[in-house]
């Protein structure tokens, strides 16, 4: 689907990772974590802009950390992920038929994995890259295990999401209304009744939340460069 837009979500605090600046301006391998998203949304031929939902007061630097990797606009984020979604979405031209959704706090994500949601959209509203469950699933209280969630039919949603853009808008409207907030995009489209499918996703296109992720990043980035 050519002439999509790319919504990349650089407004949180990220507050878990420790550092003296919003999330998405850490830099890695020398680039913000922002630069590696928004570099990828643009090198998917697809692609023609990116929205990016800046911290507020971060708009300039945002705006001179994507000047140089294409067509862009930046946007004051919100309070919430929603509240940046819908922000975002006030800048995407009217005319645009598909909207992909990227957290910047995944620096890893390939251009080929953005070309992979889009190509999926035939036949769905809403399209999720998803990697298996590794791990045993427990639900608890506290430290108190309350029993063992069967692991079939379990998987990790990641970021670019790709989505027709009428169905994006009405699904983010309605979760405003409703006042319900979701971790990712999907999230409100299934709440609406949409139809979300799935696509493989890519075990290396982890989000960064902790120090220890940043420096995993850090190791990975270097052998990337090495080739
Ligand atoms: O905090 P977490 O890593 O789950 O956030 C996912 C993505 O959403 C991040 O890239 C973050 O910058 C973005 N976000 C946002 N606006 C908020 C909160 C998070 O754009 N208010």
């Amino acid at each position: 689907m050519d002439g999509a837009v790319a919504i990349v979500l650089a407004a949180g605090s990220g507050e878990r990772l420790g550092q003296d600046r919003p999330k998405a301006f850490v830099e890695l391998a020398g680039r913000p974590l922002l630069a590696h998203a928004a570099g990828a949304a643009l090198t998917c031929p697809e692609i023609s802009l990116v929205v990016v939902a800046a911290p507020p007061g971060g708009e300039d630097l945002a705006h001179a950390m994507v000047e140089s990797l294409g067509a862009h606009a930046v946007v004051t984020g919100g309070v919430t992920r929603r509240a940046s979604v819908l922000a975002a979405l006030r800048a995407v031209p009217a005319d645009a038929a598909a909207i992909v959704c990227h957290d910047a706090a995944r620096p890893f994500a390939r251009a080929g994995l953005f070309a992979r949601v889009l190509a999926a959209l035939e036949g769905a509203d809403g399209v999720v890259p998803v990697v298996p469950v590794p791990d045993t699933v427990k639900r608890v209280d506290g430290d108190v295990v309350l029993g063992t969630e069967p692991r079939e039919g379990l998987v990790l949603a990641q970021t670019p999401q790709a989505f027709l853009a009428p169905a994006l808008r009405e699904a983010h409207e309605r979760a405003e209304r409703d006042g319900d907030e979701m971790t990712d995009d999907a999230a409100a489209l299934e709440r609406a009744g949409f139809r979300v499918r799935t696509v493989p996703g890519d075990p290396g296109n982890f989000k960064i939340t902790t120090p220890e992720d940043l420096a995993r990043a850090g190791t990975i980035a270097l052998e990337l460069a090495r080739g």
